[in-house]
């Protein structure tokens, strides 16, 4: 997974002297700039905003402190006409719950499934395609509610038209019969 994303973690390691992407947190030392280092120390700054760690080197024994800022890395997505627009997770919510309309699904379970989206789209990369946001939707889907998950997948406009949904909906159907 560290491997995946060396531009984002370059990027932060020069910027804030720690790397984030959503709720892994990777810190290099900074006498020998190996990566295992261990937390002695966390606390909250007043404000909130910040944590402060007392953090030491597993390699060479160096303590030092990085101050951790809640900063999210921009994540984009872009649309079949190229067109970049920032990730929303609302409008995957509000997609999500006119599809779930009348169906036994409750909000949390919807909320949850783009958060799961956005953070396995962040693990991807810095821009991913919208059809990789459509296809992630409907893989937490599946197991949801069929649907839920069929009017996702009709509606779900830049989904790769008709190849695409034969393929799911043959999926569904093997899935069903087992
Ligand atoms: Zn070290």
């Amino acid at each position: 997974m560290v491997a995946q994303l060396p531009q984002v973690k370059k990027f932060f390691y020069r910027r804030f002297g720690f790397a984030q992407v959503s709720n892994v947190v990777w810190v290099k030392c900074v006498s020998c700039s190996c990566e295992d280092t261990k937390v002695i120390d966390s606390r909250v700054s007043e404000e909130g905003s910040s944590i402060r760690r007392r953090r030491s080197c597993l390699k060479c024994g160096y303590r030092f402190t990085t101050y951790e800022r809640l900063e999210e890395v921009p994540l984009y997505v872009v649309k079949r006409t190229g067109e970049k627009q920032l990730f929303d997770r609302a409008k995957i919510i509000s997609g999500l719950q006119s599809a779930a309309k009348g169906r036994p699904v409750e909000d949390s379970v919807l909320i949850e499934i783009a958060e799961r989206v956005e953070d396995d789209m962040r693990l991807t990369g810095n821009d991913v395609t919208s059809n990789q946001v459509g296809h992630a939707v409907l893989n937490q889907l599946r197991s949801i509610d069929e649907v839920t998950y069929m009017r996702f997948a009709s509606v779900y406009k830049n989904f790769d038209a008709a190849a695409d949904f034969k393929r799911e909906l043959a999926l569904l159907e093997k899935e069903a019969r087992n």
